[in-house]
């Protein structure tokens, strides 16, 4: 990759592929189209395991097909759930969630993540991830995304306590209209 400047997406990858380790549990809160599934069941490796969320079904059969394709989908557990119902269905000690907020890419825009599930499912990872394991989030907002849900993620991450997260936000600062957000919530203690 040319240049130092990474945009979201790019900056959640490099900080996912610097914590996960072979053998490790992570959680894709939010598959899409699978391309992030995809990318972290190959940085967990055969010994580690991936559960993946997303209320749509078109978008778990794309992200199925596509780990079936990988030679991907046993260490992937796909599940057709709101994020925020993470804490019933799996045990603590994850290294990492990543959330890939908005509209699934080619489908319906009315269908995005919404403050009302993504607060409780953003609380329940922080809860879930390891001490020294993160919580990574891409933030679209603005267009069809709006700014609720903006709004309430900025206000959420800047609440959680200095002495347990290390938060880190990203964004291009000088970009003209709504640069999707990176953070990075590590968990310290
Ligand atoms: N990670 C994906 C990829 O690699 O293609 C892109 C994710 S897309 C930006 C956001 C996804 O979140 C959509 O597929 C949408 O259906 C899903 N979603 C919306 N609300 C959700 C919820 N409450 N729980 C889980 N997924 C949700």
């Amino acid at each position: 990759m040319n240049g130092l400047v990474r945009n979201a997406l790019q900056m959640s990858h490099d900080y996912a592929r610097q914590l996960i380790q072979p053998g490790d549990r992570v959680i894709d809160a939010t598959c899409g189209n699978g391309g992030d599934t995809q990318f972290l069941a190959e940085l967990v490796g055969p010994d580690g395991h991936v559960d993946g969320f997303d209320i749509q079904a078109q978008a778990l059969a794309k992200t199925r097909e596509r780990l079936e394709k990988a030679g991907l989908a046993e260490r992937c557990s796909l599940h057709q759930a709101s994020h925020h119902t993470m804490a019933d269905l799996l045990e603590p000690g994850v290294r990492c969630v990543l959330f890939n907020l908005g509209y699934l890419p080619g489908g319906d825009h009315a269908i995005g993540t919404r403050p009302e599930t993504t607060l409780p499912a953003l609380q329940a990872a922080v809860d879930l991830v390891t001490v020294g394991g993160a919580v990574l989030i891409c933030l679209y907002y603005g267009g069809d995304s709006g700014f609720a849900e903006h709004q309430a993620v900025l206000d959420w991450i800047s609440d959680l306590p200095v002495h347990r997260f290390a938060v880190q936000k990203s964004e291009l600062a000088n970009a003209k209209s709504c640069p999707p957000i990176f953070i990075c919530c590590e968990k310290l203690a």
